[in-house]
Order: C-alpha cells, then structure tokens, then sequence
C-alpha cells in the first residue's frame, strides 16, 4: 500500500495515539501500545464468517419466537410465555413504553444490526448513498442491544421462580441462549474498519503521519464513525459523511447534564414500587430494595445480593465514576492509566443494571395465574430504567480522549 495513503494507519478512538498497522495474522486482533483497545481484527475468510453468523443468529431469532421458552405449574394450573408475549403484556397493562423498549433492545436492534451488516458485506446493487446511512445506522444502534442482559433476567427468574411452582424449559429456550452467545461473538467478530472499507474506500492522506504522537498534536482526528483520519480543520468525513469534530461537541457539558438528571430520579426510583403482586386480588406493591430484603429472608442470597450490586451500587457507583472521570480531565495528574481503566469497567458494567427491569417483566408477563397470582409492574419500574439509560447516555457523551489529551499536551 502506498506510503500516502492512511490504509496503513489508524488513530485509536479511545486515546487519539496514531499507530501504524503491520499486517496480521488469521484470527489475530492489533491493540493499541498505549490504551490497550482493540484497533482491528483480521478474520480468515470475513464475508463467509460474517454470513454464516448472520443467517445463523436471525435463524434462531426466529426459533425463539415462535414456541414458548418457559413454563410454570403454579397449584396444578399451566402458564407459559413466548417472547413476543413479553411486550403484548406490557402495553395491556398501560406500559407500551417500556413494552417499545424491550423490542427494540432484545429483539428490533440486534434484528436491524444484522441485515445491516448482511446487506453491507455481500455484493447487492444497493445505491452508495443507502449504503453509507446503514453503516451510520449501524454503528450507532449496536451499543444498544441487550440480549445477554436478558438472557442473564431469565436464568435469575428460573431460580427464583422455583418457589412459585415447577419451571420448565420450552422448545425457545435453547435457540435463544444460542442467539445470545452467536450475536455476541458476531460482533465481537466485526471489524469497523474493514467493514468501513467493504462500502467505501479511505480517503488520501494529505500530510505523513508521526507515528506514536497524538492526532490532535499534528492537525488530525479520527472520524468516530468510520475511523478515517481526516486534518482537524475538516468537519464532514468524505468517506461516511457525518459532520463531527475532533472531540464530541460539550462532551463534558452533556455528560454532566445528562448524570445530574440520573441522580435525580435515581432516589424516586429506588423508593417508588417497581412492581405489584397481587394474591387474591390483594396487591402489595414492593420497591427494589424491598424486592432485595424479601429475596434475603427468603434464603435467595445470591440473587438478593446480585441485585443489590446491580441496582442499587452499580448506578451510583457509575454516576460517581463518571463524575471523578469529568472532573480528573480539568486536572493535571497521573492517574491516566487508572482513569482509562475505570471509563472501561464503566463502559462494561453499566448497562447490567437493566438486569432487575427485564426480571421484572419476565416477572409479570409469566405470574398471570387466575385470581391465585398475578405480578404487574408499577411507575418506579419506568423511572428505573430511564436512570440505566441516561446514565448509559452519560458513558456514551464522555469523551475518553479527554483523559489522554492532559499528557498529550505536556
Ligand atoms: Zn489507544
Ligand atoms: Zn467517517
């Protein structure tokens, strides 16, 4: 490849370091020296790998949905749900927002990904325009998927559903733990680049490169959408046409907003109830934290204590990170390497606190028992989970560069 052209570099998203790729080996990923991210993956045979991921995981998207996953024999009387039942009872219950959320997160997106990245690998006449929007699309929508969140709901229902009547597992339950782990590796597989470059090719150069200095320091930028190094002067990438800038517009100012409203409704949210149960058409509604103390007195430490971590510390823990993150970038200190690590476990760990909403609507759609039992979420639920998102929207606003810019300006 000619020395010209920026195929053979890359800017690391998450540090802005410019490194040089050599050429790798089959199945090999490239990390970058100083962050540790992964740059690029090398696939033996992509089209083919990605294609056999593709059908095989709408496949068995389409075997989970149409026979029932799990059974419960409460008192000698059967119930059993399938998917699609989960958000048919939420929107009966009045609750279409969080009916529309949950399709789109475990079923729309991870749907959409798919035949995106199908329509963008295989040679289909589809006009270049349409191309660079599903590509825009893509890598926008696949941060949202939220499959293993909901499988992991579902194994933590089955054991705390024991106590309710007999669990069995229907015909859907193995196709989509499948599902799971195949759109999980399928994207681990994706490489951005090289998915970038199956559309369209990067554009020139116009200066050489200084190899392990930042973008920043020598007048360029990385697109955060397709990863072409464009000058810093340059506000609209000519490859995938988004306008964007050499760090996210008031990064730091839409982080902070978007944790203050978290923190806000986070107290609401853990004191208003999340669910009722109803026995005898008696209804008792119960707030996360009286869910956590009845699953202990109830000898389910090990799930109490999951959900403890999960919604209760992980919330606060990740809205105080991300706080100690805004405000280290203003100050001059060694903690670089600490705070890279802490933004990673964020990034990572955040989004599991939706674990407790999506065990709850398993909850409620499965526990519709006649007059015996019945489950049905309540107003704290939706106030939960807007907590999980906006504070997966403050992770998504922060800017990592910023924490490696304050050593590349030293
Ligand atoms: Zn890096
Ligand atoms: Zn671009």
């Amino acid at each position: 490849m000619s020395a010209n052209k920026n195929v053979d570099y890359i800017i690391c998203s998450k540090c802005d370091l410019l490194v040089e790729l050599s050429s790798l080996l089959d199945g090999k990923q490239a990390s970058c020296p100083r962050c540790y991210s992964v740059l690029i993956s090398n696939w033996r045979e992509p089209h083919k790998r990605h294609n056999i991921y593709a059908l095989s995981t709408l496949f068995l998207l389409v075997l989970s949905n149409i026979f029932p996953f799990i059974n419960i024999n409460f008192a000698g009387i059967n119930n059993q749900i399938l998917l699609n039942q989960i958000p048919s009872a939420m929107v009966n219950d009045g609750y279409t927002i969080l009916a529309a959320f949950f399709i789109l997160v475990v079923q729309f997106i991870p749907i959409c990904c798919i035949i995106i990245i199908f329509l963008l690998i295989n040679p289909i006449k589809i006009p270049i325009k349409i191309k660079l929007l599903l590509g825009r699309i893509l890598f926008q929508l696949h941060q949202w998927m939220m499959v293993e969140i909901f499988i992991g709901a579902i194994l933590i229902s089955i054991t705390k559903l024991t106590s309710y009547g007999i669990i069995n597992l229907q015909p859907s339950f193995w196709p989509l733990c499948l599902f799971c782990f195949l759109q999980i590796r399928f994207f681990q597989c994706i490489d951005r680049r090289w998915l970038w470059q199956c559309i369209k090719p990067m554009p020139n150069l116009t200066v050489k490169p200084i190899i392990g200095q930042s973008g920043l320091s020598q007048g360029l930028r990385s697109c955060p959408c397709c990863n072409a190094i464009l000058p810093l002067t340059q506000n609209k990438c000519t490859r995938c046409g988004i306008i964007s800038e050499a760090r996210y517009k008031y990064s730091l100012q839409c982080t902070i907003a978007l944790l203050l409203t978290a923190l806000i409704c986070y107290i609401p949210a853990n004191i208003m109830p999340v669910m009722i149960t109803e026995i005898f058409g008696l209804g008792y509604p119960s707030s996360i934290i009286e869910g956590i103390i009845l699953l202990w007195t109830d000898s389910y430490y090990f799930i109490s204590i999951l959900i403890f971590i999960f919604s209760i510390i992980v919330p606060l823990l990740k809205i105080a990170s991300i706080s100690w993150l805004c405000w280290n970038t203003k100050i001059n200190n060694n903690n670089t390497k600490i705070m890279h690590l802490v933004y990673k476990i964020v990034k990572f760990i955040g989004r599991w606190s939706m674990i407790d909403v999506f065990i709850i609507l398993i909850f409620s759609s499965l526990l519709r028992i006649g007059k015996l039992i019945q489950i049905y979420p309540s107003p704290g639920l939706v106030l939960f989970a807007l907590v999980v998102i906006l504070t997966m929207m403050a992770e998504m606003n922060f800017d990592s560069r910023l924490i490696w810019d304050r050593i590349n300006t030293k």
